[in-house]
């Protein structure tokens, strides 16, 4: 990926993203255990925390884990693609044991129950993340959410997801900010206005058009929407 300095308003960057305390550590949105090694180089960074950095970081984890689990359609380590989805749950068993409780065979059919409340928590976190690095925006709450796989999807709701309408530009980015320079700049990671931090692992948009949208998509499987006013 290629480093855009940010020239927005430095104050907004000098504090912690989730709580506005003081910001002791460098968080790389997304957090890389959702990213294989090698790494992309220059990740995007928010500053936290290490209150807040912490408090994410088994809820990272376990969202990490679980999307590996259903990708395998199981919780055994060894039958898990992403090597290290398989270190964390062989190092963590309760977190395998937790995920494994969570699946039932529907008919055949494998289905994990997710824990709604620390998936939201961990994928607006890091929309906000992407926010406040793209536009310069710090966020409170949401008003609207969802994260779905991608395979529930019906073609229309694809087609929706999947196209980010930037022709349409109600409002341009703020000068300085890096979604005006990747209007102008050309980086070879944006495709279609989706921004692909590693192939098969992780992408997502920013836009602008109506409120503020972060749109994910975690190993080309689960699909999440962010809107802010
Ligand atoms: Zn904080």
């Amino acid at each position: 990926m290629k480093q855009i300095s940010n020239f927005g308003d430095q104050r907004m960057l000098d504090q912690c993203l989730y709580c506005g305390g003081t910001p002791e550590t460098r968080e790389h949105v997304p957090p890389r255990v959702f990213l294989d090694k090698p790494y992309p180089e220059q990740l995007p960074v928010v500053q936290a925390c290490s209150n807040c950095n912490g408090d994410f970081s088994t809820h990272e984890e376990y969202l990490a884990c679980l999307i590996g689990c259903v990708l395998a359609g199981s919780p055994v380590s060894e039958e898990i693609q992403r090597k290290k989805v398989a270190q964390i749950l062989k190092e963590r068993p309760s977190l395998a044991y937790r995920i494994e409780n969570s699946r039932t065979d529907d008919n055949g059919a494998i289905v994990f129950a997710i824990e709604q409340d620390r998936v939201q928590k961990i994928v607006e976190k890091i929309a906000r993340g992407h926010a406040l690095f793209e536009v310069n925006e710090l966020l409170g709450d949401p008003i609207a959410f969802f994260a779905l796989p991608l395979t529930t999807f019906t073609a229309e709701q694809l087609n929706d997801f999947e196209n980010i309408d930037h022709a349409v530009v109600d409002a341009w980015p703020e000068v300085g900010s890096r979604a005006m320079q990747r209007l102008l700049i050309t980086d070879d990671t944006v495709h279609n206005g989706w921004i692909e931090v590693q192939r098969d692992r992780y992408r997502y948009s920013v836009s602008q058009r109506a409120g503020i949208e972060v749109r994910m998509v975690f190993s080309e499987y689960l699909a999440c929407r962010v809107l802010w006013e």
